[in-house]
């Protein structure tokens, strides 16, 4: 048995905070361990304590004054974006049109598409983010790259391939016959599989028809074991040219529910123009909204009103959305939902701000008992977080005195420098990027433009 004891302050939630003084809902020690077996949480708490338990063989790893956390969890994201980040001054429909649907054409190569998913994996643990969902391409070799990449990483991951036939490039349309087939098969092949789990992707409801969107209830119905991920009231002309689309459903939500897609298992992007009546379909189908700011802002869609949903009692997640979202890193998307929230009245504490990228997605997810906290018997995904990683967060962190002050400026001011370390199934992988920055091969793939 492999045994490895990592050494920091320790910080698990073991609930939502209510407030900014809820203590019950995490566990905190200054001076704690994990005690990590075979790959798994075998336990956590104070260090005097571990270090007697654990046993003589046991490899220690000192990591004070650092914050050892669950590893992060993104709830929504695109693989096939990595490249398109921060494409300018279009609003949604316009921004896929104009970028997205043209680069999205290059994951018809397997080259192209295994060379993307080694760096998408590699960024994503780079921000201590060890478990994620993410829309895959239309083209199955996109989804055979993304879920080898996870692989290749042990790492948890949720993914899919795209469904689409209309209101797109004919490079990137299946039917609603094919996207069936494939998504069939690709779950045949993929779900269970180590440690992936399949997400079944209808992109919208402006780029399935109803028969494709008829197709997905079937793929609902037959796989009730798999995760279902659409967009849902992002922008304005979205919405209007949705609903046009379905002239018989009674707003957009309507169009979900219609074909029976609407359950615990179903994540909803963005939900940012959605009536009293639409949150509460949500919230009696257990269906989780995901909250995209840094996505939201960056095209211009709206802000996300998480008090409505709390209300109204429907679940809601967070997510980076790359590349809508301008940041793989969630510390950087967090700073980002404080401002939306902030500027409607809202307030996000930072203990509410850790709870929702850890423990917070592990339940979205349904997969709190295997990730997003440090319990015994839970996989040993890791993020170790370094408050004082850039000058001005050191000079900063001089002034702080109380560990939710720390959490705030972490978040703030924080990135992918901010992470120390990441474990992933009790292994170190962020060390070893540092040393080996391209884990995949070459830093350029051929489909690279070459900057003038
Ligand atoms: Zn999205």
């Amino acid at each position: 048995m492999s045994q490895l004891l990592l050494r920091g302050r320790v910080l698990t939630f073991i609930d939502a905070p209510k407030n900014i003084d809820d203590t019950a809902a995490y566990s905190y020690f200054e001076d704690g361990a994990v005690l990590i077996e075979n790959g798994k949480v075998a336990r956590v708490g104070e260090y005097a304590t571990l270090a007697r338990v654990a046993g003589p063989q046991a490899e220690i790893v000192d990591h004070r004054p650092h914050l050892i956390l669950p590893g992060f969890i993104d709830t929504h994201l695109h693989f096939p974006q990595t490249q398109a980040i921060a494409s300018y001054g279009a609003q949604l429909l316009e921004w896929l049109n104009t970028y997205i649907f043209v680069e999205e054409q290059k994951f018809s190569s397997s080259a192209h598409a295994n060379f993307i998913a080694g760096r998408f994996m590699d960024e994503l643990l780079r921000n201590g983010t060890t478990s994620a969902v993410a829309y895959c391409s239309v083209h199955p070799e996109s989804v055979d790259a993304y879920f080898a990449a996870a692989e290749k990483r042990n790492m948890l991951m949720i993914g899919g391939k795209v469904m689409m036939d209309r209101n797109a490039p004919e490079g990137l349309r299946d039917t609603a016959q094919t996207g069936y087939d494939e998504t069939k098969a690709l779950i045949a092949k993929w779900h269970g599989r180590g440690r992936a789990h399949y997400a079944i992707s209808p992109r919208f409801a402006i780029t399935s028809t109803p028969e494709q969107m008829e197709m997905s209830r079937v793929l609902v119905r037959e796989h009730p074991e798999c995760y279902v991920q659409t967009h849902l009231s992002e922008n304005r002309d979205e919405v209007a040219y949705a609903t046009s689309l379905y002239p018989a459903a009674k707003d957009y939500t309507d169009i979900y529910a219609d074909y029976d897609l609407l359950g615990e298992k179903m994540l909803l992007g963005h939900c940012i123009f959605l009536s009293d009546r639409e949150i509460s379909v949500l919230a009696e189908t257990r269906s989780v909204a995901v909250f995209c700011p840094t996505s939201n802002l960056f095209l211009g869609s709206g802000l996300f009103d998480r008090d409505r949903f709390q209300k109204l009692g429907a679940r809601f997640s967070v997510a980076t959305d790359v590349g809508g979202g301008t940041s793989f890193s969630m510390l950087e998307t967090m700073a980002e939902a404080y401002k939306i929230l902030h500027v409607q009245g809202q307030r996000l504490t930072p203990f509410a701000s850790y709870y929702m990228m850890t423990l917070g997605n592990a339940r979205a997810l349904g997969l709190e008992d295997r990730i997003g906290s440090l319990h015994a018997g839970a996989d040993a995904d890791i993020t170790v977080l370094d408050s004082r990683a850039k000058p001005a967060m050191e000079l900063r962190m001089r002034t702080a005195t109380t560990l939710a002050e720390e959490l705030f400026v972490l978040q703030t001011m924080g990135d992918d420098r901010s992470v120390a370390e990441v474990y992933v199934a009790g292994k170190p992988m962020k060390s070893g990027l540092d040393k080996h920055p391209f884990l995949d091969g070459p830093a350029r793939s051929p489909a690279d433009l070459q900057i003038a």
